[in-house]
C-alpha cells in the first residue's frame, strides 16, 4: 500500500470540485453576523451591497447550504492551473528521519503564486456578471493584488490595488506584474482618499498596514459608481471559494486511502486554512471523523494566541463592518522588521468561532525559526515556499520531529499556499543575519486591546 503513492497525486481535470462546501452549515454554533460599525445592528445583505457583489453577500450571509454550485466559468478558469498536486515529501521525510508521513497540497503553481487566486477569480465573475465596471481591493505581500488583477484582466475589469506602503517599496516587482495585468496600484496610505489622508496626518511617514489599504480601498468603492470592494481573506466568502484546495486534497488521500491525522495551515485572515480544512472539518463537526487541526501563526502577529475573542473593527479606518473574531486591535501595527506576511489584526471569524469551540488549535512560531524551515524545505523538495507557507511548514517539521521521539507513524498534512519568489528580501535578511524576533509585549497588546469598540 505505502510503495504505490506517488510523489504527487494529482487528480484529472474531471476530478475537480463542482461545489464548493460552506462549513457553516454544518457547525451548530454559527459565526457571529458582521454589524454595522454604526448601530451595531446586524448588517443586512440591502447594506453589504453597497459594498460587495450582490452574489456574493449572499455567499456571506448563506449559513444553511453546506454545497454551493461552482459556476462553469469560474471552471473554466480553474482547469487552467487546478486541480493542483498534494504531494508526498518523501525527500523532507527521509532527511528528518521520521516515521510520519509528510504531505502537502502546493497551491503555488500559477503566476500569482499563491491560493488567493482560488477566490479572487470566484469574485471578479461575480462582478462581472453584476454587469460592474471593476473593483477596488487591498493587499499586503501582493499575492492578492496579483491575483485579483489576473482575474480582472481575464474577465476585462478595471482594477485598482492599494498596496501597504513598504511592501510596495520593498516588493517592486509584484507591482510589476500587476500592472503586466492592468491594474493601478498606489501605495497605501495615499493622499487618494480621506481616510488616507487622515492616517497620514496622525502617523506621518508609516509604512501602512493592511487595515489602512483596506480603509483606502473601500472608500473608493463606495465613492464611485460601478465598483465594489473585494476581500482577499477573512470573509466567510473567501473561505468557501478556498474550499476547493481541502476538497481536492480529500479526494486524492481517498484515493489512496489515506486519512490524515494531522492537519496543519497558517493563518492571515485564515482563507487558506478555512479551505484546506473544511471537508475535514465537516466530518468533525458532523461527528464522522476527527482530526488535529493546527493554525500556525507570525509571533509578531498573534491573533489566535494572544488576541481577543470580541467584535473590532476589520480597517484601521474604523469604516469597515465589525466582526466577531479573534483580534488584536485594529489599531495593531506588526513592528517593520517582521517580513514574514501574514499581518493581519484580525482573523476569519468561522475560524475565530472554530478555535472558541475547541474544534482546532493554534501555535505561534518565530520568524528566524520559520526562515530555517523554509530553506530546510527548499533543499529537499526542491519548492522556494512563500514565507507565510513556511510557517505550516516550521510545525508540520516540528510534528514529524516529535513522532521521531514517540515512534509514532502519524499522517500529517500541511498548505504550501504559495512560492517565494518575490520575497527575496526577506530570504536577503534572513541570510545576512538581519532578522530580528520582535515579539509584542502584554503592553504593546494591551493598547490594540484599549480600542477595541465598546459594545453594549
Ligand atoms: C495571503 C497568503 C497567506 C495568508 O492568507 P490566508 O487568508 O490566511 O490564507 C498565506 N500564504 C500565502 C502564500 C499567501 O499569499
Amino acid at each position: 500500500m505505502e510503495q504505490q503513492i506517488p510523489y504527487k497525486i494529482y487528480l484529472d481535470e474531471t476530478e475537480l470540485p463542482k461545489a464548493w462546501y460552506n462549513m457553516r452549515a454544518d457547525m451548530s454554533q454559527k459565526p457571529a453576523p458582521l454589524l454595522n460599525p454604526g448601530t451595531h445592528q446586524p448588517l443586512t445583505a440591502q447594506e453589504l451591497d453597497g459594498i460587495f457583489c450582490e452574489e456574493l453577500v449572499k455567499q456571506e450571509l448563506n449559513e444553511t447550504d453546506a454545497w454551493i454550485p461552482i459556476p462553469a466559468g469560474i471552471r473554466d478558469f480553474y482547469k487552467m492551473y487546478r486541480p493542483s498536486p498534494l504531494v508526498r515529501a518523501y525527500c523532507l521525510e527521509q532527511q528528518l528521519e521520521t516515521p510520519a508521513k509528510i504531505y502537502y497540497k502546493f497551491e503555488g503553481n500559477n503566476t500569482s503564486g499563491s491560493h488567493k487566486l482560488n477566490s479572487a477569480i470566484a469574485q471578479a465573475y461575480y462582478a462581472k456578471k453584476q454587469g460592474l465596471k471593476g473593483v477596488t481591493t487591498e493587499t499586503g505581500a501582493g499575492q492578492w493584488g496579483t491575483a485579483l488583477s489576473m482575474a480582472c484582466s481575464y474577465f476585462g475589469l478595471d482594477c485598482k490595488v492599494y498596496m501597504v506602503k513598504v511592501s510596495y517599496e520593498q516588493k517592486p516587482f509584484r507591482r510589476e506584474v500587476m500592472r503586466v495585468y492592468g491594474a493601478s496600484v498606489v501605495p497605501s496610505p495615499s493622499d487618494t482618499t480621506e481616510v488616507g489622508r487622515k492616517i497620514l496626518a496622525e502617523h506621518p511617514g508609516t509604512g501602512g498596514s493592511l487595515g489602512c489599504a483596506i480603509s483606502e480601498a473601500v472608500e473608493v468603492a463606495v465613492k464611485n459608481p460601478g465598483y465594489r470592494y473585494v476581500l482577499g481573506s477573512v470573509l466567510n466568502q473567501v473561505l468557501l471559494h478556498q474550499s476547493v484546495i481541502g476538497l481536492e486534497t480529500k479526494a486524492a488521500l481517498d484515493k489512496y486511502g489515506v486519512k490524515p491525522d494531522m492537519i496543519i495551515g497558517c493563518a492571515g485572515g485564515g482563507s487558506n486554512l478555512g479551505g484546506l480544512i473544511a471537508p475535514f472539518m465537516g466530518e468533525k463537526l458532523r461527528g464522522e471523523a476527527d482530526y488535529q487541526i493546527i493554525a500556525v501563526e507570525p509571533a509578531s502577529c498573534p491573533s489566535f494566541t494572544r488576541g481577543k475573542f470580541a467584535y473590532d473593527f476589520c480597517d484601521t479606518g474604523m469604516i469597515c463592518p465589525l466582526a466577531k473574531m479573534y483580534t488584536l486591535g485594529s489599531g495593531f501595527i506588526p513592528s517593520p522588521n517582521y517580513a514574514g506576511g501574514l499581518r493581519f489584526h484580525g482573523m476569519s471569524s468561522t475560524l475565530s468561532q472554530l478555535y472558541h469551540d475547541g474544534y482546532m488549535t493554534a501555535v505561534s512560531v518565530e520568524q528566524t525559526k520559520v526562515f530555517e524551515a523554509a530553506e530546510q524545505f527548499a533543499r529537499v523538495e526542491g519548492i522556494l515556499p512563500a514565507p507565510e507557507s513556511s510557517h505550516a511548514i516550521r510545525v508540520a517539521i516540528d510534528e514529524a520531529l516529535k513522532c521521531k521521539e514517540t515512534g509514532e507513524a502519524k499522517t500529517i498534512v500541511f498548505g504550501l499556499t504559495g512560492t517565494g519568489y518575490f520575497d527575496m528580501v526577506a530570504y536577503e535578511k534572513f541570510h545576512d543575519g538581519q532578522m530580528t524576533d520582535y515579539i509584542p509585549t502584554d503592553e504593546d497588546l494591551q493598547a490594540g486591546f484599549d480600542n477595541l469598540p465598546k459594545m453594549d
